[in-house]
């Protein structure tokens, strides 16, 4: 899938950063099977006919989401004419749909935490060790058409969620609990390692609903890094509360240069939001250097033509970097769901394929139609465009005012004699103080980012939206200058490569639209391990 690109920097043309996520899951599930498992990612039509035809599967498990439940029904059919023989497992979270048996002819549902179930499934034992898979975040990076050549690694640390907000697929999923697969910091550390070493990679996302809900894990491993001077680098998921209290300063220590906060509504009506001052925490983060991606939710019960208009403008003041808006989606299996079901919300002839809350809602709202809430929605992205500019360009100064920022930090701790206390996570006067190699490097990893972003600024300036954005971005590269000197001949050669990219890719907007990126299919063998 692609998540910047479909949700959040959309109507961003030639500006949106693209890329594809693999399906992690899978992956993870067939790393912890004892049985010889291959996953077939991004799969093309042909080459899953193909696989299906050659390999003479037992089994064959498919997952999907609840708009992808046709291409599923169309995969099924095709198992049951050409292999009758092999059992067909569905799950994700397209098997929370109601009625499922009535599309789908399938033999068994994978509810809940996938390697458990397959492991009771298969007759595994279920307590074995979960083996961290080796994957990649994303792959198919581009950005202004431009090809990243810098990958990252992907981390799990676990799934589920206890917030249990009322619209959340995946803390429903996993019955509003947490379940770790990484259970210290140490294990996240070797998994680090682990994946490190193989894909040659400093930089991870990690995949966890809520990763500093688990404090003494993440404390944990931000000790280990220390013991082993490792300062990778990561992207985050983490709900407000939880960030606010572990604090911005352990956030930098740990090396989160991204993360994903629900901001959701003015209104603060969720738990998670409660008693923070976001305006506060989204500036103090992008002030240490951490990209913020704030998502809202539109069309909630509260929202009318009046207070939807105040939610969007809130949203957008918040100044993050990035803008997720979705629309409040009843998606099968959440309380949502079932709330709206039981009050006759739902249209019911709403075609699973188009329940993705980023085109039109498919319940009944008393105050929108349901074109209006297409139009509301993109609209709502164009004005954050309008008004802040290329998400990439505003990634660009937070990482800039970062890695300045982190720079005098360290200055000024040194004068003062502070050092990091991992028990009250903050800096305190020491008698002895000794110099914080490690936040040398840390400073290392910040520079390395904000210099990432260097060659795009020309081109984001060539192609900015409105003069205050152009304005935004000569100031940008006027701080570049500053900081770091003038462009090095990589640099500018660099900047040729995307500028001539950039060329191409708006030839192809201008024809198109839009672009498609089709990743090409990934298949992955995982042995036997029946016998050790
Ligand atoms: S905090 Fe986020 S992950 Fe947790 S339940 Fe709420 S929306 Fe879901």
């Amino acid at each position: 899938m692609e998540l910047l690109n479909n949700q959040v920097t959309r109507e961003q043309g030639i500006h949106s950063p693209r890329s594809n996520n693999p399906s992690f899951g899978l992956y993870l599930m067939a790393e912890n099977l004892d049985i010889p498992a291959t996953v077939l990612d991004f799969p093309s039509w042909n080459d899953f006919t193909e696989e299906i035809i050659k390999g003479n599967y037992t089994h064959v498990g498919i997952s999907f989401i609840v708009p992808n439940v046709l291409k599923a029904k169309r995969m099924i059919e095709y198992i049951r004419r050409e292999s009758p023989s092999t059992k067909i497992i569905v799950g994700g979270h397209g098997a929370a749909i109601p009625n499922l048996r009535e599309i789908l002819d399938y033999d068994e549902v994978c509810r809940g935490e996938g390697v458990a179930w397959l492991r009771r499934y298969f007759g595994d034992d279920v307590k074995k060790p979960i083996k961290h898979p080796v994957i990649y975040s994303a792959v198919r990076k581009f950005v202004y058409g431009a090809p990243i050549l810098e990958m990252a690694g992907i981390i799990l640390p676990g799934v589920g969620c206890q917030n249990s907000c009322s619209f959340c697929a995946t803390s429903h999923k996993f019955e509003k609990q947490y379940t770790s697969f990484l259970k210290t910091g140490r294990e996240m550390l070797e998994a680090c390692n682990k994946t490190a070493e193989k894909l040659r990679v400093k930089d991870f996302g990690v995949m966890d609903e809520n990763f500093l809900k688990s404090p003494v894990r993440a404390r944990q491993f931000v000790d280990e890094m220390e013991k082993e001077m490792k300062a990778y680098t990561f992207s985050i998921f983490s709900s407000a509360d939880a960030v606010t209290k572990i604090g911005v300063d352990f956030l930098v220590r740990m090396g989160v240069n991204f993360i994903w906060i629900g901001v959701e509504s003015k209104w603060n009506v969720f738990e998670k939001t409660h008693g923070v001052d976001l305006f506060k925490l989204i500036k103090d983060l992008q002030d240490h250097g951490v990209t913020v991606l704030a998502s809202t939710i539109l069309f909630m019960d509260h929202h009318d033509k009046f207070t939807i208009e105040e939610d969007i403008d809130w949203a957008i003041s918040l100044k993050s970097d990035l803008l997720q808006l979705m629309q409040f989606g009843p998606i099968p299996g959440t309380q949502l769901y079932k709330d709206y079901e039981t009050g006759g919300k739902l249209f019911m002839d709403i075609p699973w394929p188009s329940q993705h809350g980023q085109n039109q809602i498919w319940f009944h709202h008393p105050h929108f139609t349901l074109p209006e809430t297409s139009h509301y929605l993109k609209n709502a992205f164009i004005r954050k465009y309008q008004t802040d500019g290329p998400g990439v360009l505003n990634m660009a100064h937070t990482a800039i005012k970062g890695y300045l920022k982190l720079m005098e930090d360290i200055k000024d701790r040194e004068e003062k004699g502070l050092v990091w206390c991992p028990k009250t996570l903050s800096y305190i006067p020491h008698p002895n103080p000794k110099p914080d190699e490690f936040m040398k490097l840390r400073l290392e990893s910040w520079r390395e980012n904000a210099l990432r972003f260097r060659p795009i600024l020309s081109t984001a300036l060539k192609y900015a939206p409105n003069e205050k954005a152009a304005e935004k971005c000569r100031m940008i590269m006027n701080l570049y200058d500053k900081v770091f000197g003038k462009l090095t001949v990589k640099e500018m050669a660099l900047e040729v490569v995307v500028k001539t990219f950039a060329i191409l890719e708006n030839k192809k907007y201008k024809r198109n639209g839009s672009i498609m990126r089709q990743p090409k299919t990934k298949r992955s063998e995982f042995p036997d391990r029946r016998n050790g």
